[in-house]
């Protein structure tokens, strides 16, 4: 027999995952409706251009990671699955001309990612994000108002001690100098360059600061610092973006090496972490500003600034931190029989229910009214509908199995009776 189980780096959502990770969604919808961020949806797939040109060819997220779907033809163009949505959501952007939307335009896309990484905890090919863009406004104040949206929704979903990582990365005005002297310090130190930072030191640089690599750890401490080298305009950016954020009460924390690190990334970048556990390559979540990503994606020079927030992250963070697990809510009634036999009368009066919006059950085994009963009761239910051979004349006998009370009810008004019991009763 062959044993089959979901690939590996990817996980089942059971039910009680599922509803953790719907409940989280529905905070973020809820927020994202707040902060006035509408949801889009785009392809799970685009075209590997859109990557490699809107995060870059020299990052991990494109150069090793790219989910890269088979051609089914041979001239058929190369697609890859979404390893963010940032990539994406600017090329619609570009697409469906937004630029001629009242600015800036603000999006938000809930959905799976892909990334063909090395599995291990908190790290999966196939996991959730909740993605946020606001494209269109130069900022500072918009960079506050979104690292804020972010931290607000660690708050709401209940993950204690949430930290904010903060830094800027500079622009096209004074990186290039500051390029130069990252690019000299690690020439310095190329011997102890592991070989693919060394590869990618003439490509780009500040990719360096961002490796995941433990070797490379000590070499970036003792690196120069784009936050001493920023020119006039970022500085005084960088400076309101963190009174902005003072005068929101957002906790963080300025940290100096943290890059996003490409040439169109400009000015703020920020990341999400529990409270001790940065640096351990376990960002909750993560975002930065982006003036030049339009524009390389075939639009007019047009600033934005998103993040993307790790679910699955959040999910085991509530985990770790023993927040009450979903419970699976009983059902109001459960329609049992006199008559083992009539499944369709037991149908017919449950669809009869449902319709009006409640929860019910029908008992489907055919066996006697006693064993009907007590497998309502197991459910937990507060009712028992119970079809005899009342039903001819309109009527069905209606058990409080709380109470242990009975009554006989109109099937006409049984939807009405049963959704009043539930209102009193907080049922759902
Ligand atoms: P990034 O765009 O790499 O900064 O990712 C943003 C957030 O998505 C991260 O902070 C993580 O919470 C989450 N994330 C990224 N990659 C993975 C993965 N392979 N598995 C689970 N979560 C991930």
């Amino acid at each position: 027999m062959p044993s089959f189980h979901a690939p590996r780096g990817t996980r089942d959502l059971l039910p009680d995952a599922s509803s953790g990770l719907n409940r989280l969604e529905g905070i973020a919808r809820s927020l994202a409706g707040r902060y006035g961020y509408r949801e889009m949806d785009i392809p799970i797939f685009e075209q590997t251009a859109v990557f490699e040109r809107g995060i870059g060819e020299a990052t991990d997220v494109v150069e090793k990671e790219l989910f890269r779907l088979a051609s089914r033809t041979e001239d058929s163009e190369a697609w890859a699955l979404r390893p963010e949505a940032t990539a994406g959501v600017v090329r619609a952007y570009v697409q469906h001309g937004m630029q001629t939307w009242p600015q800036p335009v603000k999006l938000t896309v809930l959905g799976p990612m892909f990334r063909y990484d090395r599995p291990q905890a908190g790290r999966y090919r196939q996991f959730w994000q909740w993605d946020a863009e606001a494209i269109g406004d130069p900022g500072p104040a918009v960079d506050a108002e979104i690292v804020e949206l972010g931290y607000r929704f660690y708050v709401e979903s209940g993950v204690p001690d949430v930290q904010v990582l903060l830094n800027s990365i500079g622009d096209g005005a004074c990186r290039p100098a500051y390029l130069e002297q990252l690019t000299a310090y690690f020439g310095r130190h190329e011997a102890e360059l592991p070989e693919l930072e060394r590869r990618r030191l003439d490509a780009n640089p500040l990719r360096l600061l961002d490796s995941k690599d433990p070797a490379m750890a000590a070499l970036v401490a003792a690196a120069p610092r784009i936050g001493d080298c920023l020119c006039e305009a970022c500085a005084a950016h960088f400076a309101a973006v963190r009174t902005h954020l003072d005068a929101l009460g957002v906790p963080y924390r300025l940290e100096p090496t943290l890059v996003r690190g490409l040439d169109y990334y400009t000015r703020t970048a920020f990341e999400y972490y529990r409270h001790g556990a940065e640096g351990q390559q376990q960002a909750l979540g993560g975002g930065g500003r982006y003036d030049g990503l339009v524009e390389l994606l075939g639009g007019r020079p047009t600033p934005g600034i998103g993040f993307a927030l790790g679910l699955d992250r959040v999910m085991l963070a509530l985990e770790k931190s023993g927040a009450a697990a979903a419970v699976e809510a009983p059902p109001l009634a459960v329609v049992v029989g006199a008559d083992p036999t009539d499944t369709v009368s037991r149908l017919r009066v449950a669809s009869l229910l449902r319709a009006e919006g409640l929860f019910v059950r029908a008992e489907l085994a055919q066996r006697k009214l006693g064993r009907q009963l007590e497998s309502a009761s197991r459910d937990h239910a507060h009712f028992a509908v119970i079809i005899g051979d009342e039903l001819n004349g309109g009527h069905v006998q209606l058990k409080d199995l709380e109470a242990g009370t009975q009554h006989l009810v109109a099937l006409d008004d049984l939807a009405r009776d049963l959704a009043r019991a539930a209102k009193s009763h907080h049922h759902g």
